[in-house]
């Protein structure tokens, strides 16, 4: 699958704690808390959560003292459970303030997001994110020049309106406001760079809430720098609206072989689980086959053959089952990641596909036997029956791995 995408573009490589970003470091995960960063509490519970369903860099917001204060006994806490994933402080108007006054905040993390559009107006926009910067170079940050066009630096944006207006044909609002975002992150960046902050300490993002504006301004972006680039959609929205947005924006970016860590920025449901905007994200890049996360569930839709529920059911029951079991196989099995498990909903197709998979089941169709063959590695082994199939399914797929992974050495404490 991987054959059929874009190569990867070039980008210098960024060592965030234990975490390569951009190169040919696979491409990365990452997330951010909703909790008050002050709430250590439930700041440390939410980071473990995304940690623990895969996010490998969790941003936190720091935009008072009392969150900078809390954030080395956040860093603290998590690394008493084990806990290590690289997490990212995220400022805006005050973070030159906070970054100074706070040095166990400014140290305890792992890298600075910077958003240029927010970091002062005016005279002291420069000072302030230099000495942002100068913390960074003096403690060995990474930095995130993060934009986002709803915080675009309005300055460079009525400026270069201004330019274009001045030509003979002036180009659209649209254009003129796509290059101010580009060039707010790579005028950042350079200026960065003249403050003294490595190149290979730099990863760059422009994230705006349109998937055809994500799209223009990302390519324009990796043409004309060679830093490694954060996707996202910014405010992608709730539910399917913002998955759907977020995956059309990232998935063909990706394609085009741009891109170097992820993120899926959802608006969770009231009470709704933080951990959603991981599994999407790895799910991006496991369905385009750019990195693989959980063995993946190939399931029919289901048609007129599949009159009743139960396909449905065990086809959830299933999926639900590996994503809770997969970070007890990850640690337990090498490769198990790789695994493809069919659930099929009649004779049609689903002898087929479960031939393909690693392992496979095809229930009965409206009107055909109630029994359901089982194949493993493109053989049949078993055909189940009864008020059992569901649990016994399970229980294959548990000797499957078992014989067919091999078992990796005891490891220390995980998320
Ligand atoms: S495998 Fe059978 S039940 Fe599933 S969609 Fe195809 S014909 Fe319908």
């Amino acid at each position: 699958m991987r054959a059929m995408l874009t190569a990867r573009r070039q980008t210098l490589q960024v060592l965030v704690s234990k975490v390569a970003i951009g190169g040919a470091a696979p491409i990365a995960v990452q997330s951010m808390t909703n909790t008050d960063t002050a709430d250590v509490e439930a700041t440390v519970t939410q980071v473990r959560a995304l940690a623990r369903a895969g996010s490998e860099l969790v941003r936190i917001t720091v935009n008072s003292a009392e969150a900078a204060a809390a954030v080395p006994l956040i860093r603290d806490r998590l690394h008493a459970a084990g806990i290590t994933v690289p997490l990212i402080g995220d400022f805006h108007f005050n973070g030159h303030k906070l970054l100074r006054e706070y040095p166990d905040c400014a140290t305890a993390l792992d890298k600075y997001r910077i958003n240029p559009g927010n970091v002062g107006r005016g005279a002291k926009r420069d000072s302030q994110f230099a000495e942002m910067i100068e913390i960074a170079c003096r403690l060995d940050k990474p930095v995130r020049i993060g934009v986002n066009w709803g915080s675009l630096d309005q300055e460079l944006l009525a400026r270069l309106m201004d330019e274009n207006n001045a030509l003979p044909v002036p180009a659209s609002a649209q254009t003129v406001m796509r290059e101010a975002i580009v060039r707010s992150a790579l005028d950042s960046a350079e200026l960065a760079v003249g403050v003294g902050l490595p190149r290979d300490r730099i990863i760059l993002s422009a994230k705006v809430s349109g998937v055809q504006d994500l799209l223009a301004v990302y390519r324009n972006l990796a043409a004309r720098c060679d830093y490694p680039l954060h996707l996202g959609l910014t405010e992608a929205g709730m539910g399917s609206k913002g998955i759907v947005a977020s995956t059309a924006g990232i998935g063909v970016l990706l394609a085009d072989g741009i891109g170097d860590t992820i993120r899926v920025s959802l608006t969770p449901e009231p009470g709704g689980d933080r951990t959603q905007e991981v599994i999407v994200a790895q799910e991006i890049l496991q369905t385009m086959g750019l990195r693989a996360f959980l063995p993946m569930v190939v399931a029919c839709p289901g048609c007129g053959r599949t009159t009743s529920t139960y396909f449905q059911e065990l086809a959830q029951r299933i999926q639900s089952h590996i994503r809770h079991r997969m970070p007890q196989w990850a640690k337990d099995y090498t490769g198990v990641e790789e695994m493809t498990v069919a659930v099929m909903g009649c004779v049609v197709n689903g002898p087929g596909e479960s031939r393909h998979a690693s392992i496979g089941i095809s229930l009965p169709g409206t009107g055909e036997r109630p029994v359901a063959p089982v194949y493993e590695d493109g053989e049949k082994t078993v055909t189940l029956k009864g008020e059992r199939i569901a649990e016994e399914f399970q229980e294959l797929l548990e000797r499957y791995i078992e014989r067919t992974y091999p078992r990796r050495a005891p490891q220390g404490v995980q998320p």
